[in-house]
């Protein structure tokens, strides 16, 4: 089959598209035929190389596939071959107490199709016969593979680690990312009010017609007094945040007494400064998240179905320009999800 590899770590130059081997399906496994493979930052870190993700070289990237079930392995069971699908990207035991008691991205093994194993920047991808569920009605190959990794992360972060209300407000940071994107509809269908951020003037309205109610252009307004000045002095309950070092303290000066704030990334870097007599002073809370539940996919799946939360796309490329793909990611001139469609 073909695919985007990379044989060692380094930079976007390293990703070539060539022929590989298909995936052989093991008993428990389904194969996937590839429609499209949506980009996700977990990707530029694993081409990059870091400690955290291990893997053997060559590697294919790609955790967000929707596709068509191509073969299915001896002892799987319920999936037809030629149904549209697409892939739930956890990978769990489902036998471990955190697995059966619902809290499968808790689970000692967990890990990340594309990052644990290999992913989506193929024309064929082998996965456990229960991370294939189906397209949710409507939606095409490439709004099924930009909406499961950022809406189950969204989802965890918001309601189940932040406990976001109808009524509170919210700071979601970056409206142009994957996740920011979802994060603004999803705190928007539960009645909270939204603040937001991004870093260019044409992503205002875009982040408006997310729903969003305040949009501050961080690179011109100091997000922190920005906050400030639209809640009155108070500052917001909720921040959702990913982004890191770059707007860590601009994250911290804008909660109210008793805020809590949950981080899922650091595109910016890995440190920040934290005053501990400011934390308890203040009673904030801090969390951190990565993923979400398999019940939790399965209920954004069904709002996507119905209409509530749509994928934002930015751009489709076709899977052999995967380089040109990351390169759009990483330059942040992006609204949304950039998707790769596989021919
Ligand atoms: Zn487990």
């Amino acid at each position: 089959m073909k695919a985007v590899v990379f044989r060692e770590h380094g930079g976007p130059e390293k990703l070539t598209f060539e022929e590989v081997p298909t995936p052989r399906t093991g008993p428990e496994e389904v194969l996937v035929r590839v429609k499209a493979c949506a980009l996700n930052h977990l990707d530029i870190w694993i081409r990059q190389g870091i400690p955290a993700y291990q893997i053997p070289l060559p590697h294919i990237s790609g955790s967000d596939v929707a596709g068509v079930v191509e073969a299915v392995g001896e002892r799987v069971e319920g999936i037809a071959v030629g149904s549209r699908v697409f892939v739930s990207p956890g990978l769990s035991c489902w036998r471990c107490e955190q697995c059966l008691a619902g809290r499968d991205n808790l689970c000692p093994t967990y890990g990340i199709l594309g990052a644990k194993v290999d992913g989506g920047y193929a024309e064929f991808v082998a996965v456990p016969a229960r991370n294939v569920l189906p397209i949710p009605d409507g939606l095409t190959f490439e709004q099924a593979a930009a909406f499961p990794l950022v809406s189950v992360t969204a989802w965890h972060m918001l309601f189940t680690l932040a406990d976001l209300k109808p009524g509170e407000t919210v700071l979601v940071m970056g409206a142009g990312s994957g996740v920011g994107s979802m994060a603004v509809q999803m705190a928007k269908l539960v009645g909270a009010r939204v603040i937001t951020t991004v870093g260019s003037e044409d992503k205002i309205v875009k982040a408006k017609e997310l729903g969003a109610d305040e949009v501050i252009q961080h690179s011109k307004e100091e997000v922190a007094a920005r906050v400030k000045a639209l809640t009155g002095g108070r500052g917001v309950d909720v921040v959702f945040e990913h982004i890191g070092p770059e707007v860590w303290e601009a994250c911290l000066h804008a909660m109210t007494r008793g805020g809590r704030l949950v981080t899922c990334g650091a595109t910016t870097g890995g440190e920040v400064k934290l005053d501990l007599r400011y934390l308890f002073s203040r009673q904030l809370t801090l969390k951190g998240s990565y993923m979400g539940t398999r019940a939790e996919l399965l209920a954004v799946a069904a709002l996507i179905g119905r209409g509530k939360l749509r994928p934002i796309i930015d751009r489709i490329y076709p899977l052999r320009d995967a380089r040109a793909a990351q390169e759009q990611l990483l330059s942040r001139r992006v609204f949304g999800k950039i998707v790769l469609k596989v021919e």
